[in-house]
């Protein structure tokens, strides 16, 4: 007889990570490629010889130091082992066996996976035709068995971008009981006016939070450390189903160090803009259809032959995030990696022909 663990967990989906394959340019991750901001560097090692210590359990530098920067209490601030992390502890927070939490999909697929191991109900609204959130369709999806409703934009993987006027017209739809939690890991990289920005939202409407990380724009992923502006009382719920230490120390100092290299972190910003808008001309010139993106990554909906592009890729040594049977995500990277990858583009289509 062997040990029984939860029988659900066999129905549970799998986080497929993006593969690193030797001697091949990775894209996809969503990483940057430029790596961490020189001043995190030069931070992290610093604080090396001190990793005998336990981390601040509060976090509380860190904390101070994202208050300071969005001009909101420290109350209001949770920090976490990545923004997956928090995720996850925003649907235990909310959310027991019967409640429902609503999010879009395709979407970030650690919304499913947490949503199930928490033990809430998921409810999955389908994008738009235009691989944008169907707003309307996830406000009538809202049910009184609602606790929390995720709105990822940019959305992953799609790229596509909420304007703010439609985000505001469904806030107004969804309960003040209801937690939106506005999921905004691409955030530094969006350059459209019209975007909305979570941290203000959050600040004025109770049941908003945003949520943001370190991992993406500052080049943090592999410190795993991410924030939330919240709710107070959401905020402190958080603190409550963290595990604790969790946000380890050189990820403290590291993002601290990365608030305070807001120059360099602007370069680099711009950098990968740059590409972006290059790559996603590129492949619109060869025949592609690709939602105007406004992450580090461009979508590439290529329905039953996607698999057949992740191959020509990986034969070219490029390697994308295929979703099988919907499409693919690419991850901007440095001028001649983009270079790499828009050629088998290219020679996917001639053979295609
Ligand atoms: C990458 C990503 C995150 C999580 O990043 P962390 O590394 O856990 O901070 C969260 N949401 C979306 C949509 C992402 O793409």
């Amino acid at each position: 007889m062997s040990v029984r663990t939860r029988a659900d967990l066999d129905q549970l989906p799998a986080y497929v990570a993006g593969r690193t394959v030797p001697g091949s340019i990775k894209l996809a991750s969503n990483e940057v490629s430029e790596g961490p901001l020189p001043s995190a560097v030069a931070a992290i090692n610093q604080a090396a010889g001190e990793v005998h210590r336990y981390p601040d359990m509060g976090v509380g530098r860190l904390t101070e130091a994202l208050a300071a920067k969005y001009d909101v209490p420290a109350e209001r601030i949770a920090v976490g082992c990545g923004s997956v992390a928090l995720c996850e502890q925003l649907v235990q927070a909310t959310c027991t066996a019967d409640d429902e939490v609503v999010f879009p999909w395709r979407s970030f697929e650690a919304y499913p996976i947490i949503t199930q191991v928490v033990g809430a109900k998921q409810v999955r609204v389908p994008l738009t035709g235009e691989h944008a959130l169907d707003l309307a369709a996830m406000a009538a999806a809202i049910t009184p068995a609602t606790r929390l409703v995720f709105v990822c934009t940019p959305n992953n993987p799609t790229g596509t971008l909420l304007r703010r006027a439609e985000l505001e017209a469904f806030l107004d739809r969804v309960p003040e009981d209801v937690l939106v939690v506005l999921d905004e890991a691409y955030f530094e990289f969006v350059t459209d006016p019209e975007a909305p920005d979570g941290v203000e939202i959050a600040k004025r409407r109770g049941n908003v939070a945003s949520m943001r990380t370190f991992s993406k724009a500052y080049g943090l992923a592999g410190l795993r450390v991410g924030y939330t502006v919240a709710p107070v009382e959401v905020a402190a719920a958080l603190r409550k189903v963290c595990i604790p230490f969790s946000v380890n120390a050189l990820a403290q100092v590291a993002a601290i160090a990365s608030l305070d290299a807001q120059d360099e972190l602007r370069k680099r910003v711009a950098n990968v803009v740059a590409e972006r808008e290059r790559v996603h001309r590129e492949l619109v010139a060869l025949g592609y259809e690709v939602p105007e993106t406004q992450a580090n990554f461009v979508w590439l909906p290529l329905g039953e032959r996607t698999a057949e592009f992740n191959k020509h890729c990986l034969d070219n040594r490029v390697v994308v995030r295929a979703f099988a049977g919907d499409g693919a995500r690419v991850t901007i990277g440095r001028p001649e990696e983009n270079d790499a990858f828009l050629a088998a583009a290219r020679s996917f289509r001639r053979s295609a022909r």
